[in-house]
């Protein structure tokens, strides 16, 4: 197939790496000339252009950009298509992204891969990014069945865990799972720098092992990224926070009322629980 990618950077890089392993011809359009050619070099494309009549002859485009930028960048794309180009996007929310996009394009199916690393840009392109990961479909009552297949086709090339969901239900889901930890996560790293003493601030750098690296991993991520799940799905994080806030007036008011008993049964119940979200069978990265 003849794959567009649009926004070559973490997401875009590593899509375009993993579509061209399996054969598809993929050219990309990004914002800056420097983009472009690290991304011919890096062999995530097989040419890439600032212009976007680069894409006129794609059958699949995929629009990897900010989420703020995928509507405008499909409006600049629309005098190059024909109606058959099937578009999709990689953005982290979906409501927000599917109500602007469906009636600027019949043929828009809304998607979100769950992968991700701290850094961005195309050096951060990896291939296999996706594999064993969650990748989301979000098509709606006016989607043509057929993009829904042909996506999933090629997602499916990707990673074998595909799921298909409304873009509320997905963005509410990915709320608690993505953005909340995100928020938490950069929380911890900020109350941990808020320490006042200068020689226990210096050992707690030292003494951060795995713990501390898997907790804070996603607080120390793009911020731009982080800005953009807040304001697109301000409503559902909001509602998740207020959430993450009791439990943790719970937990201070056991500590402070020495309820060890009443703490212990709290973390049986979540090492019991957090099976729940992993099958064993799968590495979740
Ligand atoms: P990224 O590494 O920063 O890449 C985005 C690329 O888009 C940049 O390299 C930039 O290219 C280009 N770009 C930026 N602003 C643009 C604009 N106004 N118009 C056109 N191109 C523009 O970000 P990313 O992490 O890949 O995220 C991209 C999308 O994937 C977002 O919608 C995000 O929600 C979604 N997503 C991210 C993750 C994650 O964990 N990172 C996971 C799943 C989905 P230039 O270098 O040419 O400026």
């Amino acid at each position: 197939m003849k794959i567009g990618i649009v926004g070559l950077g973490l997401i875009g890089g590593s899509l375009g790496l993993d579509l061209r392993n399996d054969g598809h011809s993929v050219l990309g359009v990004s914002r800056q000339d420097y983009t472009c050619n690290r991304a011919i070099e890096l062999g995530v494309v097989d040419d890439a252009s600032v212009k976007m009549n680069l894409l006129a002859a794609s059958d699949i485009i995929f629009i990897c950009t900010p989420i703020s930028a995928i509507a405008p960048t499909l409006q600049a794309l629309i005098p190059h298509l024909s109606p058959e180009t099937i578009i999709t996007d990689v953005g982290s929310v979906k409501t927000a992204v599917v109500e602007a996009v469906t009636p600027l394009w019949h043929n828009f199916v809304g998607g979100h891969p769950m992968a991700g690393r701290e850094s961005n840009g195309i050096e951060a392109a990896v291939s296999g990014l996706f594999t064993d990961c969650a990748y989301v479909l979000t098509p709606v009552d006016t989607t043509p069945p057929a993009a829904v297949k042909q996506v999933e086709h090629l997602v499916r090339s990707l990673t074998n865990r595909v799921y298909f969901c409304s873009p509320q239900d997905h963005d509410r889901a990915v709320a608690w799972i993505s953005h909340l930890p995100v928020m938490v996560s950069a929380s911890l790293i900020n109350a941990c720098i808020d320490e006042t003493d200068p020689i226990v601030l210096e050992l707690v750098q030292q003494l951060a092992s795995s713990g501390f690296r898997d907790t804070s991993r996603v607080g120390g991520g793009n911020p731009e990224l982080g800005v953009m799940m807040a304001r697109y799905n301000r409503d559902f994080l909001l509602r998740s926070l207020l959430s993450y806030r009791h439990r943790l007036d719970e937990l201070i008011e056991r500590v402070e009322q020495s309820d060890w008993q009443g703490l212990e049964q709290q973390l049986q119940d979540t090492q019991a629980a957090r099976s729940q979200f992993f099958s064993p069978s799968v590495d979740h990265r």
